[in-house]
C-alpha cells in the first residue's frame, strides 16, 4: 500500500512516500481496519520526524495521527461500527484496564500511545485501530474537514473544558491563532460563551480570526502581551490563557494571567524550560494546567459538536500523498492557517 514515511529521524527530507508498504492486518478481536480517505497533519509530527526522547521507531515508519476514512474490516468483538461506516479516528490508544481507563481518563494511562508517534501512523492506505478509537459519522462528511478534525479539537476540548473550566462570560487569552489546536480553542471558547482575544505575529492571520469569532485581536510582535492585556482589561488580567508556545511566551501570560487565573498548556513549541515566581503563584491563585489529548467522553461530545455542524476545523491547504513533504514545509514554516490535510484516497 501507498503511505508516507520516515526510515530515520532527521530533517525533513527525510520523509518518503513509499508504495511497498504492507497492508495491516487485525491482530485482536477490538480491531478495526479502516481504509484511510484523508489524513492530517498536527505540531508533532514534525517532533516525531526530529527525534523525540524515549520514542523509537521501525523502519519504514508511517507518520501522522489525524484520519477520516471507511471501515473495512471489523473484528468479531466490535459492535459499535460496521463495515462501510465513515469514521473519525481518536489518535490516542490505551490498554483500558488500568485505573486511570477503568475511570474513564484514557489520557492518563501509563501505557497510553498515539498514533505516528508510538503507533503505526494514519498517512496511509489502510490502517489499523482498537474500535473503541472509531465514532461513526455522516458518509458525505468532507474528508479534509474530518480528518482535520480529532486530535487538535480534542486535545483544545479537554483544556477548555475539563481543565481550565471555561464559563460564559470570561476572558480567555489565545497564542499564535492559525494552527489547529489554537483555532479549535477559538471556537471552542465561543461556544462555552467566553470573551476571547488571539495573538498573532500576521495581520492577516488576525483578520480571519475575527472572522472566525475572536472578539479583539493584538499583534504579539514587539509588544509585551502580559502589560497589554493588563492595560485592556483595567489592570485585572485574564481569566485563562492558552499557551501551548512555552518559553517564549510563559512570562507574557503569566504576566496577563487576573486573580485566580488558569494557565493551560499542552505543549512548548519554542522550547520546554518556563520559569514561574512561586510568590505570584500562590498570592494571585493561579492553576497551571497540563493537558494531552482526551478521554473517550470528551472524544464522544467533540464528535457530537462536529455532526451538529458547531465545531469544523479551518483547512488551509490539501496535498497529494506524493507531496507530503511539502506539507510539512508549510507546518515547519508555520504559515498555516488552519489544518494541513492529505488526500489518501486518489
Ligand atoms: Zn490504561
Amino acid at each position: 500500500m501507498r503511505g508516507l514515511t520516515i526510515s530515520a529521524h532527521g530533517g525533513l527530507d527525510r520523509i518518503e512516500p513509499r508504495d511497498d508498504l504492507p497492508i495491516p492486518s487485525l491482530s485482536s478481536n477490538a480491531q478495526v481496519r479502516v481504509r484511510v480517505l484523508a489524513a492530517a497533519l498536527n505540531h508533532l509530527d514534525l517532533f516525531v520526524v526530529g527525534g523525540l526522547p524515549n520514542v523509537r521507531i521501525t523502519p519504514p515508519w508511517i507518520v501522522g495521527s489525524d484520519a477520516m476514512g471507511i471501515v473495512d474490516q471489523v473484528a468479531d468483538g466490535v459492535t459499535n461500527v460496521a463495515l462501510g461506516d465513515t469514521v473519525l479516528i481518536n489518535p490516542g490508544v490505551s490498554d483500558r484496564t488500568c485505573a486511570y481507563c477503568l475511570a474513564g481518563e484514557q489520557p492518563l494511562c501509563p501505557r497510553f500511545a498515539i498514533l505516528g508517534e508510538h503507533l503505526p501512523g494514519t498517512i496511509a492506505e489502510y490502517l489499523v485501530v482498537p474500535a473503541a478509537n472509531v465514532r461513526r459519522v455522516a458518509p458525505d462528511t468532507d474528508p479534509a474537514e474530518g480528518a482535520a478534525f480529532t486530535l487538535s479539537t480534542l486535545t483544545a476540548w479537554r483544556m477548555l473544558t475539563s481543565r481550565a473550566r471555561v464559563v460564559s462570560g470570561e476572558h480567555v487569552l489565545i497564542w499564535g491563532i492559525g494552527g489547529g489546536v489554537a483555532l479549535a480553542c477559538l471556537q471552542i471558547a465561543k461556544l462555552l460563551g467566553a470573551y476571547v482575544t488571539v495573538t498573532s505575529g500576521s495581520d492577516a492571520k488576525l483578520e480571519r480570526a475575527v472572522a472566525l469569532g475572536a472578539d479583539a485581536t493584538i499583534n504579539h510582535r514587539g509588544v509585551d502581551v502580559g502589560k497589554e492585556m493588563r492595560s485592556r482589561t483595567g489592570k485585572r488580567g485574564v481569566d485563562i490563557v492558552v499557551d501551548s508556545v512555552g518559553e517564549a511566551t510563559w512570562s507574557q501570560s503569566l504576566g496577563a494571567l487576573g486573580r485566580r487565573g488558569r494557565l493551560v498548556t499542552c505543549g512548548g513549541t519554542s522550547g520546554p524550560m518556563v520559569t514561574t515566581d512561586v510568590r505570584r503563584l500562590f498570592w494571585n491563585q493561579w492553576s497551571i494546567l497540563g493537558s494531552t489529548m482526551g478521554n473517550d467522553a470528551e472524544f464522544d461530545a467533540v464528535v457530537e459538536h462536529f455532526r451538529a455542524g458547531r465545531l469544523h476545523p479551518p483547512v488551509d491547504e490539501v496535498y497529494r500523498l506524493e507531496d507530503g513533504k511539502e506539507a510539512f514545509e508549510r507546518m515547519a514554516s508555520a504559515e498555516q492557517f488552519g489544518k494541513l490535510v492529505i488526500r489518501v484516497a486518489s
